[in-house]
């Protein structure tokens, strides 16, 4: 069956990483029983330049109508003066708003060839596979009421507020018990009940999420500030561990960096899976538009590739093409084939587009 990708290039950056994924799925078109159809949307800076909007309705119908959608990334210099409300980054908000992308998912996977880039220890690191899964449209971010305001005294308060219901809780924790079947069947839920009644919410209902449907999954519970500690004392613990968005923003982050390597993170943000069975999904790279490098053929397209995988493995449950891929780029990176970012002794530095070829034609091989 044919599958409908919508392609969001962006800023910066984003076409040269994004043209390498066209490539890929050319090859696949051409050498595999796979079959896509793309077409490309403009979002961010390209977008405002274009209409003077980040992100408009038009695009957004199209990629309701998609089977999946991937990003490069949005945002730059030259757009820093625009209104903020119609600013690049509002584009993407946008998008992940109105297909209500609720779960993010961030894995933090350390290649053996780049081992030396994690600022850990390699014996911590090697072999390292976590999946954050963040709740990405509810709590604090979202929470009313929010605001600055000046008390009696004259003295300033500013304010959000931590919210979560009893349905959030539960869908999200679906996505990560579902994915942990997959992987090492282990979910650390992260909160902070000890001093949140959101936190004591959120852990009353992960315990009865998991011995409702689930009890074939090892849950456990820990505090979020003892996970910030853990993943640097000993990362190798976790398999999945499912946050909320304040506290998912922020250990994702810490994670991605044990990797060492920015432009090797991949990302997806998937939504519910509607009546008809379809799911919104939305893949792009973790780092931004690299705006200092933009068309300089160095950008690393490794993180968008690898994003294009989580594609096949999740919108499409396409588990073998996209091991095959993760595959290309573990072979790639072992044989000393590297971008500028993550060059090293001893390797041979490549440009945006070879790094694409070279994947391609490991996988021809
Ligand atoms: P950035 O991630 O774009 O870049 C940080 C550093 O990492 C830069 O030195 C850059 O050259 C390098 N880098 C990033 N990706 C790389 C890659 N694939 N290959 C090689 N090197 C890479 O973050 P920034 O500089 O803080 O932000 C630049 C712009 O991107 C800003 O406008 C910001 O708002 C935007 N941004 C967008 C997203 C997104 O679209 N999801 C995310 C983060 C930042």
């Amino acid at each position: 069956m044919t599958k409908k990708i919508m392609i969001l290039p962006g800023d910066g950056i984003g076409p040269e990483i994004v043209s390498q994924v066209s490539k890929l799925i050319k090859w696949y078109n051409e050498n595999t029983d796979l079959n896509f159809e793309t077409e490309n949307g403009l979002i961010g800076g390209a977008s405002i330049d274009a209409y003077g909007h980040p992100f408009t309705d038009e695009t957004l119908e199209k990629c309701r109508s998609a089977d999946a959608i991937l990003m490069g990334a949005v945002g730059g210099p030259k757009w820093d003066d625009v209104d903020f409300d119609i600013r690049p980054e509002a584009g993407l908000l946008k998008l992940r708003k109105e297909l209500e992308l609720f779960a993010n998912l961030r894995p933090a996977l350390v290649f053996d060839a780049l081992i030396d880039a994690s600022s850990l220890k390699p014996e911590i690191v090697k072999g390292l596979d976590i999946m954050i899964v963040r709740e990405l449209t509810g709590g604090i971010y979202f929470g009313e009421p929010r605001g600055i305001e000046t008390l009696k005294n004259g003295e300033r308060r500013g304010f959000n507020t931590q919210t979560y219901t009893t349905s959030e809780i539960t869908r999200i924790g679906e996505v990560a018990f579902e994915l942990a079947k997959k992987r090492s069947n282990k979910v650390h839920s992260c909160e902070k009940a000890n001093v949140m009644e959101s936190g004591k919410l959120w852990r009353e209902e992960m315990t009865i999420l998991h011995a409702d449907k689930f009890k074939d999954v090892e849950l456990e519970h820990m505090y979020a500030d003892n996970c910030a500690m853990q993943l640097l004392r000993n990362p190798k613990q976790f398999d999945v561990i499912v946050t909320d968005n304040l506290f998912g923003d922020i250990l994702s982050d810490e994670a991605a960096m044990l990797t060492g390597s920015l432009g090797m993170l991949p990302s997806a943000s998937l939504g519910a899976i509607n009546t008809d069975g379809k799911m919104h999904a939305l893949y792009e790279p973790v780092h931004g538009s690299a705006p200092d490098i933009a068309d300089q053929g160095i950008a690393n397209p490794l993180a968008t590739i690898l994003s294009f995988s989580m594609m096949l493995r999740y919108s499409f449950g396409y588990k073998e093409h996209a091991d095959r891929l993760d595959n290309a780029v573990q072979t790639i990176l072992n044989r000393g084939l590297r971008t500028k970012d993550v060059m090293a002794k001893n390797c041979t530095e490549i440009s945006t587009m070879q790094m694409g070829d070279e994947i391609i034609s490991e996988l021809s091989s």
